[in-house]
């Protein structure tokens, strides 16, 4: 158990930021270690660093500065990583790194523990994308296995659309292709696993897209208790697979077989998410003090929702201005953060 101690944290976003926020109450320091100047982390922790990933003599600094690292986001070079867990312990460890930077390895990973994606194919060549339509059928969304995140790097293939056209729009690089699924809905669970491998979930959260970034997230999710028992499971499992230390977030979708619904994973962030931001006045506990803790060797606490139902709304760019709107609702929070 870090008492006191520091912990490093990779990246200088929001997410950094509430990591600070939540170390902070509890008596912890955090160093953030970002490449971009105007990073929103520096505002609220004890140190920051501003450094590129590359520079070994920073990181090194750094390194030799905390007791525990973790990151805020999952393209961490693996250079990067490597580097710094030769000094440091890094958490969650980095080879979950290898396997959520890649959406055909992070598919992969997930169909070998039995939990069902959409169906998927490689697609790395002409040929292989004419073999993929083949097998997973139209509509697809095809989309680069690496990189990708809020829409970019997908283009979405209409039944009858033209194949080579969307790959040449994501310029022919290694992709997966995946069968477009029709869901009821977008659910998501945050999870948080303790160094002695203990897991507590937060509610199953259910989310509303706009242009591929989230809008809005709900909870109580609209789903049966059995879909809630499946989705907490599916995530506990990824969670021990990985042997995982710190928050985890597993997107999925709802879809209908029968008279049944169930889940299938569309992706894992392996750390504190979006979906998740709701767990910091609608929680007991938030994601962001569940991972401290977690990196931190403390033991986890149990997330009791607090208030009949919360909604998380995201203001996107101009949409910061309606904030002031915000300030006087009844039972509304509002967090700012540039
Ligand atoms: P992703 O970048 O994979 O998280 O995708 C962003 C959003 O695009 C998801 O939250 C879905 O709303 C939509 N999406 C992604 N993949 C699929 C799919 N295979 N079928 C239907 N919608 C998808």
């Amino acid at each position: 158990m870090l008492k006191p101690g520091t912990i490093g944290i990779l990246g200088g976003g929001q997410l950094a930021r509430m990591l600070g926020l939540a170390a902070a109450r509890l008596g912890l320091r955090c160093h953030v270690y970002s490449p971009e100047k105007n990073s929103c982390a520096f505002d609220v922790v004890h140190a920051g660093t501003c450094a590129s990933y590359e520079d070994e003599t920073a990181l090194g600094r750094f390194a030799g500065s905390v007791d525990v690292i973790t990151y805020e986001f999952e393209n961490v070079p693996a250079k990067t990583a490597a580097f710094l867990s030769r000094r440091r312990p890094v958490l969650p460890d980095p080879k979950v790194l290898e396997t959520t930077q890649d959406r055909l390895v992070e598919k992969n990973f997930i169909s070998a523990l039995k939990i069902a994606t959409a169906p998927y194919a490689p697609v790395h060549s002409a040929t292989q994308l004419a073999e993929a339509v083949d097998a997973v059928g139209l509509p697809a969304v095809l989309k680069t296995r690496q990189l990708g995140y809020d829409g970019k790097g997908q283009a979405k293939i209409a039944k009858g659309g033209d194949p080579v056209a969307a790959w040449r729009s994501v310029q022919n690089a290694p992709c997966i292709l995946e069968g477009f699924i029709k869901f009821e809905r977008e659910v998501s669970v945050v999870a948080a696993r303790s160094r002695d491998g203990k897991v507590e979930c937060f509610e199953v959260t259910e989310n509303e897209h706009r242009d591929h970034i989230l809008k809005m997230s709900r909870v109580p999710a609209k789903v049966t208790p059995a879909l809630t028992h499946e989705a907490r499971q599916v995530a506990t499992r990824i969670a021990k697979a990985f042997d995982y230390v710190g928050v985890l977030a597993v997107e999925m979708f709802v879809v209908r077989r029968g008279r049944w619904h169930t889940v299938l994973v569309n992706e894992i962030a392996p750390r504190v998410h979006n979906s998740g931001h709701w767990t910091i006045d609608g929680a007991s506990v938030s994601q962001f003090e569940q991972h401290i803790r977690a990196v931190a060797g403390w033991p986890l606490a149990k997330p009791v929702r607090l208030g009949q139902r919360v909604e998380m709304v995201n203001l996107i760019g101009e949409e910061v201005n309606e904030a002031a709107r915000w300030l006087t609702v009844p039972g509304a929070a509002v967090h700012v953060y540039g």
